[in-house]
């Protein structure tokens, strides 16, 4: 019997990846093209998967608002997505439609977790949470080694943080709320306040409050969720130093009230920038 094949596609709001894998997971072959138009996209994206006429299934990893509730009229559309153009797109029926799969959908960082799960840093873990902290901030939840969804997918990017009273013109960058997590602590955020990429930023007083941020985050988590594990995944957690000061962060805030296992095996760095594509090439 021919082994099957599957192919995976994680949708960034910049650059989409594609993959092609075997029954666990492990990638083939992959490419990477920029999200662009919704045509030009998914034209480049039925080019490569051209090339694999033995696939048997597709698993999608979509940047949000994207409804995955499958009982849902627009089940497989992206939602008002801020990036121009793909509100309303039907991503799961154009892909059906141009690739003749069944396709299975998530969200991307529940496909980065599912990723992480299965060949990262969350491998074994049952009760874990993902965060990415990049150009936007999202989150999945692992419970009972499962993807948790409720009525549609969490919204982890955008709870409400506490912060300190803004008194320059900062009041955050998230077109919907201002202030919310991602409004706040995203790279988009960081450049905004700091007036240079995340990259290019070595003030410790930018650093030491992106840190209070996401610690606030991950300690509402923690307390929420009760996590074995948090996962913090993005391009903003590159900057050096940077998880060491959530875990403090975290470990302040906690004040010794909950037990928690020792924070740099609690709340850890995913270094893997495939998670997302992985886990797409898992869905069924
Ligand atoms: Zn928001």
């Amino acid at each position: 019997m021919k082994p099957a094949h599957h192919g995976g596609v994680e949708f960034g709001g910049t650059k989409t990846i594609c993959a092609v894998g075997d029954d666990t997971g492990v990638i083939l072959d992959t490419v990477t093209i920029p999200t662009t138009t919704v045509p030009e996209t998914l034209n480049r994206i039925q080019e490569f998967f051209g090339h694999y006429p033995s696939l048997t299934t597709l698993g999608v990893g979509s940047f949000g608002p994207v409804e995955i509730n499958p009982t849902s009229s627009l089940y497989g559309h992206i939602l008002n997505a801020p990036k121009p153009g793909w509100a309303n797109t039907d991503l799961k029926g154009e892909l059906e439609s141009r690739l003749q799969l069944p396709i299975a959908l998530d969200t991307d960082v529940n496909c980065a977790a599912l990723g992480e799960q299965q060949f990262g840093v969350a491998k074994a873990a049952q009760h874990f949470v993902y965060i990415t902290i990049g150009t936007g901030i999202g989150g999945g939840v692992m419970q009972g080694g499962r993807i948790q969804h409720g009525a549609s997918h969490l919204e982890l990017g955008h709870m409400p943080i506490p912060h300190e009273p803004f008194t320059g013109e900062f009041r955050g960058v998230c077109p919907f709320h201002g202030d919310c997590l991602e409004g706040i602590a995203s790279g988009p955020a960081m450049e905004k306040r700091w007036g240079k990429s995340s990259r290019h930023i070595t003030d410790p007083a930018a650093w030491k409050t992106e840190a209070e941020y996401l610690a606030t985050a991950v300690y509402t988590l923690s307390l929420t969720l009760a996590p074995e594990l948090i996962v913090l995944g993005g391009g903003v957690m590159n900057q050096p130093g940077l998880i060491e000061q959530v875990r403090a962060g975290v470990e302040h805030q906690n004040r010794a009230y909950v037990s928690l296992p020792p924070l740099n095996t609690y709340v850890v760095r995913s270094t893997n920038t495939l998670n997302g594509v992985q886990g797409a090439l898992l869905l069924r």
